[in-house]
């Protein structure tokens, strides 16, 4: 017998009977807690006030969007479409690109659909490409960066993104790992490019597409008041603006202890980066892992947060954790939670409030 708990990140091979009784009673109270988040299934998300707010799912794929429409995901919040350059022997042309797209702009019509730009470089591979081993590749030639260096390759994904939001509007392009402004309007150049280039050819596509940006890296959050009036939305990558604040790998385990959502520094990065956004009205989301945190969750809504994006498995929960908040209570719980110091006693303050709920 092997039991795995995903909840912990470990497996046990040949449990004792104790611990197989142990882990009984705790899959029947996990399947006992699924039952009860049923009764969110397919319902708006609000919080304990009634207030409105969009949760939505990342996806790595087509058949991943059926995923997160069954989990009733309210749209995509970030569509990772570096898996479609992985596990391949060449660049995807625009017609499978735009085909892949237009999949998911269709099932999910009426509801926005954010994709992500190539964000290849860091952890990320794809040995066709050549990419050219660095010493770090997580502060090298990456995602945005790779992008504008190669126009030959982002501007036949621009191109597919552009066609494939002709039929729904509901497609939103997000730049990955953006440091300043020069990148986006670099980018933004190449998309007017894109557009005219489609004019002349008569194919038809979306005019109208919003650009936003992940917000992720320390020097956007410091610069986000600068980037807000230039974008159409905002969305926190907190998985690398944690390890670009903290400066810590986020796939080194020996300084996974350093990892964390809970350090001050990270909670005042993400409480500015709304700011920012709210200050020129546009919409701020959060696509990061700690979207689904359940101790994130009152500092998120007393901070404005307008939408959570989070895996498909993770939305009823979400959707239960959010309901649970009535503003005044979030409100409180952050002011607290701010006037600490360390993410230890943050951590330790949220536990025991979010405990309560
Ligand atoms: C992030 O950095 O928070 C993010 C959502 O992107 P990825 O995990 O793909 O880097
Ligand atoms: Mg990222």
């Amino acid at each position: 017998i092997l039991i795995v708990d995903g909840d912990e990140g470990c497996a046990l091979l040949s449990p004792a009977a104790d611990q197989l009784a142990a882990y009984e009673a705790k899959r029947e109270a996990c399947l006992e807690k699924r039952r009860m988040l049923e009764k969110f299934r397919g319902k708006p998300t609000l919080d304990g006030d009634g207030r409105v707010f969009k949760l939505y799912a990342n996806i790595g794929s087509a058949e991943d969007a059926a995923a997160a429409a069954a989990a009733s995901a309210e749209g995509i919040g970030l569509f990772r479409t570096e898996f479609l350059f992985m596990d391949r022997a060449a660049l995807p042309t625009e017609e499978e690109q735009y085909a892949v797209y237009k999949e998911v702009a269709d099932s999910m019509a009426g509801r926005e659909v954010i994709i992500r730009t190539l964000d290849v470089g860091g952890d990320k591979d794809i040995p066709y490409l050549g990419l050219e081993k660095e010493d770090n590749p997580f502060l090298g030639h990456r995602a945005i960066r790779f992008c504008l260096d190669r126009p030959d390759i982002f501007k036949v994904q621009l191109r597919a993104l552009l066609r494939a939001g002709a039929s729904h509007g509901n497609i939103r392009i997000m730049l990955p790992l953006i440091t300043g402004l020069d990148e986006v309007r670099a980018a933004k150049e190449l998309l007017a490019q894109c557009k005219a280039e489609l004019d002349t050819e008569g194919i038809a596509y979306d005019k109208d597409i919003s650009v936003g940006i992940m917000v992720e890296t320390a020097a956007a959050s410091v610069l986000s008041d600068v980037l807000a009036p230039e974008v159409d939305f905002f969305s926190i990558g907190t998985n690398d603006l944690i390890q670009y604040t903290l400066e810590v790998d986020r796939g080194n385990a020996k300084v996974g202890k350093l990892y964390t959502p809970y350090h001050p520094a990270v909670l005042r990065s993400i409480r500015r980066i709304i700011e920012s956004a709210k200050a020129v009205g546009i919409p701020v989301g959060m696509c990061g892992e700690a979207a689904a945190d359940p101790l994130m969750i009152p500092l998120l809504l007393a901070f404005g947060l307008d939408e959570f994006s989070v895996s498909p498995a993770a939305v009823l929960a979400t959707r239960a954790r959010i309901a649970s908040w009535t503003r005044a209570d979030a409100v409180r719980t952050a002011a607290e939670a701010m006037q600490l110091s360390t993410a230890a006693d943050i951590e330790a303050y949220l536990r025991t409030a979010c405990g309560e709920k």
